[in-house]
């Protein structure tokens, strides 16, 4: 009996496996053209420094927009995309589209926001890496300053990745710790990685006025960043009072719904054009008072 129960179980996860791996296929194909049929879209996200009062960057999202499907998030592709090597042209298709996106905007309006880029663990297994980031800041003619790459803690990071990090430091662009917190061994991480920013995870966030583990959580990743000497932004923050909590505890960026939704690059325009008259009105105030 156990025989023929395990056989059968085996012809059912045989089956399984199988339709997985069809509509796994299928997507991925659809995937891979996905870049040549002009689906994949980007949008932006602001970035407010609270002390400021102003934008003072925007983090790239990738959206795909199926014919059939509808917008697909990008949490369901991109492992997808990880796993079928095609995050490589996807993810150089992201930085150079938004690289480009961030020169118009500085050029039109003076501007001087940065860009944030997600970075897949498996782009820094690809050896041309840096040649290609140097390529498309010179092509783009984005400063090197104004860019940031966020990565996340990863246990497939090896010293050649490590490597990769400081060569893209050495260009000038900095790097951020994605969803900080959420993995195991955050704090090796900081001592053995040129890191220059650490990004809340919105877990903790979520939960600062509920849970006293989430307020502990955020003080003390808050403190983390402040020995480090890093700077630090919470992603996730949905209302006035989780922003004032991290603003008090000394979190002065914030990313979140409660400022600005991720938006197509037609809204962003709009947005960082309102944002550069309120931080005029805002300095003509200050140097009037002054
Ligand atoms: P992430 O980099 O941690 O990005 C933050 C995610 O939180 C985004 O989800 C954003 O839309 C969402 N978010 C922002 N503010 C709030 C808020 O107040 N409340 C809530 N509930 N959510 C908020 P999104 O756009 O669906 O992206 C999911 C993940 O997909 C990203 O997480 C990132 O890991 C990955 N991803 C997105 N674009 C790219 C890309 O171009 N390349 C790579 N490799 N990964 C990407
Ligand atoms: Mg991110
Ligand atoms: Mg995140
Ligand atoms: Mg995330």
């Amino acid at each position: 009996i156990a025989k023929k129960e395990s056989s059968g179980s085996y012809i059912f996860f045989n089956r399984q496996m199988e339709s997985n791996t069809l509509s796994k296929l299928e997507m991925g194909n659809h995937l891979r053209q996905a870049m040549t049929r002009n689906e994949l879209e980007i949008v932006y996200q602001p970035q407010v420094d609270c002390e400021q009062g102003r934008i003072v960057g925007v983090e790239a999202l990738l959206r795909w927009k199926h014919p059939t499907k509808g917008y697909i998030s990008p949490a369901e592709f991109i492992p997808l995309a990880e796993e079928m090597g095609l995050i490589i042209p996807i993810g150089e298709w992201v930085l150079r589209s938004a690289c480009a996106q961030m020169e118009a905007w500085h050029k039109q309006m003076g501007i001087s926001v940065a860009l944030s880029v997600n970075l897949s663990v498996r782009q820094l297994h690809d050896e041309r890496l840096v040649d290609k980031v140097r390529l498309i800041l010179e092509e783009t003619g984005l400063e090197p300053r104004f860019l940031e790459m966020e990565i996340t803690e990863n246990v497939a990071m090896k010293d050649e990745q490590l490597d990769v990090l400081r060569e893209l430091r050495s260009l000038g662009i900095a790097i951020s710790v994605d969803d900080f917190g959420t993995k195991y061994s955050s704090l090796s991480y900081l001592k053995r990685f040129p890191v220059t920013k650490i990004k809340l995870d919105q877990s903790f966030v979520r939960g600062v006025h509920t849970d006293a583990k989430d307020r502990a959580m955020v003080k003390a990743i808050i403190s983390v960043a402040n020995y480090f000497q890093l700077n630090i932004i919470a992603e996730g923050v949905e209302t006035e009072e989780q922003a004032s909590f991290l603003v008090e505890n000394g979190c002065k960026q914030i990313q979140g719904y409660y400022f600005y939704r991720p938006m197509f690059a037609e809204d962003m325009l709009l947005v960082l054009r309102q944002s550069l008259r309120s931080k005029l009105a805002f300095m003509e105030v200050a140097a009037a008072e002054g």
